[in-house]
This record gives C-alpha cells, sequence and structure tokens, in this order.
C-alpha cells in the first residue's frame, strides 16, 4: 500500500491569509502550499482518506481524482472533517470510519449528510481492503482525538494527528517501534501550546517511541520550509 500525504498545515494553512512573515513569503514565492490535514492510501485499486480536510477538493484533484471507498476521522475539528462535504454529486459518500465519540461528533456536523457510519473501539483493530486500522485515543485538549496505526506486510505507520505529548501507557506502547511515523508539530519550540506539540517537542516523542522513519506534520507557518523533519504535500511512502 501507498500512503501519501494530502496536506501538511495547520487549521489556518501556509500560506496563511493577510500573514507577511517570512515563512509565508517564501512559500508564496516558491509556489508552495501547506493544505489541511488529510492522508491518502492506495491498495489494490481501492483508496481510502484519513480525514477530509476544507482543502480536500484540491486535494483530489491533485491526486488524480480518485474514487475514495472509505473515510477515517480521528476527530471532529474543522480542519480534519468539513471537507466531506466535497463528495457532494461527485461521487457517493464514502462510509465513515471512526471512534465512537469521534465519529457521534462527525454525524452531528454532518447532520444534512446520509453516509454510512462504522463506529470503532479504540485499541480493537479492523481491516479494510487487507490493511489493518487500530485508533488509540491522543490528548488533544478541548477535543476527543485518536492516532491512527496502519499495518501491512509486517510493517507499521503512526499517525498521531493533533495531540500533545501527554499520552496514556498504552497509547505510547501502541506508537513504539514504528517504521513510519508523522507526528504533530504545529509550533517552532519558542513556543508552548496546550493543544498541540511544538517542533522539539515532536522530535522528543519520536526519540521516546522510535520509529525507524519520522516526519513532522500539521505545522502552522510558524515553522520554515526547510527545517529537518519538515514534510511536505505530497510526500508519499509505501509498506
Ligand atoms: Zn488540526
Ligand atoms: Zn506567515
Ligand atoms: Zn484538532
Amino acid at each position: 500500500m501507498k500512503l501519501t500525504v494530502l496536506g501538511t498545515g495547520d487549521t489556518v494553512g501556509t500560506p496563511k491569509i493577510g500573514c507577511d512573515c517570512e515563512v509565508c513569503k517564501a512559500a508564496l514565492a516558491r509556489g508552495l502550499e501547506r493544505l489541511r490535514s488529510t492522508y491518502l492510501i492506495e491498495v489494490e485499486g481501492h483508496h481510502i482518506l484519513i480525514d477530509t480536510s476544507p482543502d480536500l477538493r484540491k486535494q483530489l484533484l491533485l491526486a488524480g481524482s480518485p474514487k475514495i471507498d472509505a473515510v477515517l476521522w480521528t476527530h471532529a475539528h474543522y480542519d480534519h472533517i468539513a471537507g466531506y462535504n466535497e463528495f457532494y454529486r461527485i461521487q457517493k459518500y464514502p462510509p465513515g470510519y471512526a471512534a465512537k465519540g469521534v465519529m457521534d461528533d462527525v454525524a452531528k456536523y454532518f447532520h444534512f449528510v446520509d453516509f454510512k457510519k462504522y463506529p470503532q473501539t479504540p485499541y480493537v483493530p479492523f481491516e479494510l481492503f487487507g490493511i489493518k486500522f487500530t485508533f488509540v485515543e491522543v490528548n488533544h485538549p478541548g477535543m476527543y482525538t485518536c492516532g491512527v496505526i496502519i499495518e501491512n506486510n509486517g510493517k507499521k505507520i503512526g499517525i498521531t494527528s493533533d495531540t500533545n505529548d501527554v499520552l496514556s501507557d498504552r497509547t505510547v506502547a501502541a506508537f513504539e517501534n514504528c517504521d513510519i511515523m508523522f507526528i504533530d508539530a504545529l509550533m517552532n519550540p519558542t513556543i508552548h501550546i496546550g493543544k498541540h506539540m511544538n517542533y522539539a517537542e515532536a522530535i522528543a516523542f519520536a526519540d521516546r517511541v522510535k520509529p525507524k522513519e519520522f516526519h513532522l506534520v500539521h505545522m502552522s507557518h510558524n515553522i520554515p520550509l526547510d527545517w529537518k523533519y519538515v514534510c511536505h504535500d505530497g510526500f508519499s511512502v509505501e509498506i
């Protein structure tokens, strides 16, 4: 299977509207964007999304307009779900998979959409098209949120989703020994925000759970484009 990061930005995106900071100016000059959080998984002709950002229309066009067979949601913040309505008049709304609490929040937000809901129990794996997924509870104060573990061919990818670094032992254990990790790193190391990790905290977390490789995502315009470990939209991995 192949996983592509379709968006590495925070809820605001980079460039930020109306901002003339060095990072936003550099992004504009280089034609680079950090769109909001969506991951695309391709497996034997099937396509699965993790989160459906407000940039989903553009992200699907850039990815070659795949037909989406299933959607997983990590939590119900705007930047992770709002794009689900982009399926309107494009294709049948794909079935949704999320931890029960997340599914309830998403269903409330999309009360006007009729779609199949498959609520899941955190830490209990489920399978889609031969890929094993497991939701694990993370710590994103103010919103119930889960990270995702993806397993295929004896390899493991971990996605923290939005979280700070105060995680339960069970979740830390689930993230241990990933082959590849994508870790929330909202701010540069000078700024600490309780709802997310910053760049330094994300690197320290990687050092704790020891993935073979890791990439930082969900970054604000506050993090320069060329810092080490910074992931870019369109980056993909295969396991
Ligand atoms: Zn977010
Ligand atoms: Zn800026
Ligand atoms: Zn969030």
